[in-house]
């Protein structure tokens, strides 16, 4: 078998289909848009509604994802703003708020990252302690945040502090939009083992923000932090094993074909094993895709692709190191490494060549420790579903000591 069996291809409509009309005809008007009109023309988030995006159906959106890779336009790189922090403001934010924040955010002109985790709250976010004072027209917020992501690049960040020390933890929490920059806010990097500096420690010390960036009303920040962790959660759910990014199983498999290598028979069946993985992963995301396409909210079925996906991240870099053989022990060494230069040996792959494909296999090997961690732990995913999906009683609250 040289293609591979599409359990459930969508198959997109032709030349006349309006939304692909009027992307083309853009497209020529705007060959080499730059970021900030790529923003401003809806096509960075095209379902959100308009000004922002296009108000745009699933199949709108497929349409014009089709038409943007075809001109080869990338959208803006912001992950965190455009993934969590943006769906959070248009669903709860003030009007002044959507004007001021969504379009840099879409243009990737501003960066965004996410206040939420403490050294002592993480998978019980809800117990969280930093606060924020009112006084006046600002706010003071004092307290610690760790594991942020983007930190030391960002403009603003998604902060959850305590407003009401005296209500039950959930109901005594504000959502805040905070400038990076103000005076107070002390970023501090933690370098993980893969050697790259992607997240910090944020201390922040009787920092002032103004009234005008709380999002929601006070004391109503928990339904909000559950609308940026769903999104959230489908954010990190793309076609890449890593969190949407780096390659898939049918990359894997692709590449141990198309080099010729021969596997054991154990590797032969890990290897359709993270593949089957991969595949009913494909279609959960599709059916979920077309779900917050179409306007939804997405619900508690995003912890179960998140769930499996990060297990199947784990299996599937494990598995290129077992085909690495002794070759994975080495950094910047891919599954293929020990064929690399070998007579006859068609050792591809598409962009940056070989090298990058082995850069891209140790780091996630290392990396892939981390998905079951980052943005709610499997067994955080777990309780969600077997309280939310399949209704049996709710997990025991270590914390406050009571179920
Ligand atoms: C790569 C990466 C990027 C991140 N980026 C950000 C970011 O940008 N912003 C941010 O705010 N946070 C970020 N985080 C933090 C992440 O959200 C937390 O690590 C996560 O929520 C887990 O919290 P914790 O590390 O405190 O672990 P803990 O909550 O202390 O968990 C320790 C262990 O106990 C288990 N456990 C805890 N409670 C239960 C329970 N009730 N039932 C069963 N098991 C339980 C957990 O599953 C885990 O195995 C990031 C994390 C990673 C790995």
């Amino acid at each position: 078998m040289r293609g591979r069996v599409n359990l459930m291809d969508i198959v997109l409509p032709g030349e006349d289909y309006p939304a692909r009309k009027q992307c083309r005809a853009w497209l020529a008007e705007h060959p080499d848009p730059s970021p900030r009109e790529l923003a401003e023309s809806g096509y960075v988030a095209p379902h959100w509604p308009r000004p922002w995006g296009l108000g745009a159906s699933a199949l709108d959106q497929l349409v014009i994802d089709e038409e943007l890779k075809r001109a080869s336009v990338q959208r803006p790189q912001n992950r965190i703003a455009i993934g969590w922090a943006g769906p959070t403001i248009i669903y709860a934010g003030t009007e002044e708020q959507k004007q001021r924040y969504l379009l840099p955010l879409l243009a990737g002109e501003e960066i965004w990252c996410q206040l939420f985790s403490e050294p002592d709250s993480g998978s019980d976010l809800a117990s969280l302690s930093t606060k924020a004072v009112r006084d006046g027209d600002e706010w003071i917020v004092t307290g610690q945040k760790i594991w942020t992501t983007f930190a030391h690049q960002a403009k603003f960040g998604i902060l959850l502090a305590r407003t009401d020390p005296d209500a039950p933890k959930h109901k005594g929490i504000s959502y805040f939009i905070c400038p990076m920059d103000a005076p107070g806010v002390k970023i501090e990097p933690i370098v993980d083992m893969t050697g790259q500096h992607a997240f910090n420690q944020v201390f922040l010390d009787e920092v002032h923000i103004p009234a005008s960036s709380l999002v929601g009303e006070v004391n109503k920040g928990w339904p909000l932090a559950k609308v940026t962790l769903g999104n959230e959660r489908v954010s990190l759910s793309g076609e890449g094993a890593l969190w949407g990014d780096g390659p898939n199983a049918e990359a894997l498999v692709d590449l141990v074909r198309r080099s010729g290598a021969s596997v054991s028979r154990v590797l032969r069946h890990q290897l359709v094993k993270v593949w089957i993985e991969g595949e009913i992963l494909r279609l959960l995301r599709m059916r979920q895709l077309g779900a917050t396409l179409s306007g939804q909210q997405p619900g508690p079925e995003a912890s179960v692709r998140k769930a499996m996906g990060d297990v199947h991240g784990k299996h599937l870099m494990d598995t290129a190191k077992d085909v690495a053989g002794a070759y994975g022990m080495l950094a910047d060494a891919g599954p293929l490494e020990a064929l690399k230069g070998m007579p006859g040996v068609g050792l591809l792959p598409g962009e940056g060549g070989l090298a990058w494909i082995s850069l891209v296999w140790s780091i996630g090997y290392l990396y892939s420790c981390a998905l079951t961690i980052g943005g709610g732990t499997t067994e955080v995913q777990h309780n969600i579903i077997a309280e939310k999906i399949l209704g049996l009683p709710k997990d025991i609250d270590i914390h406050a000591g009571k179920t």
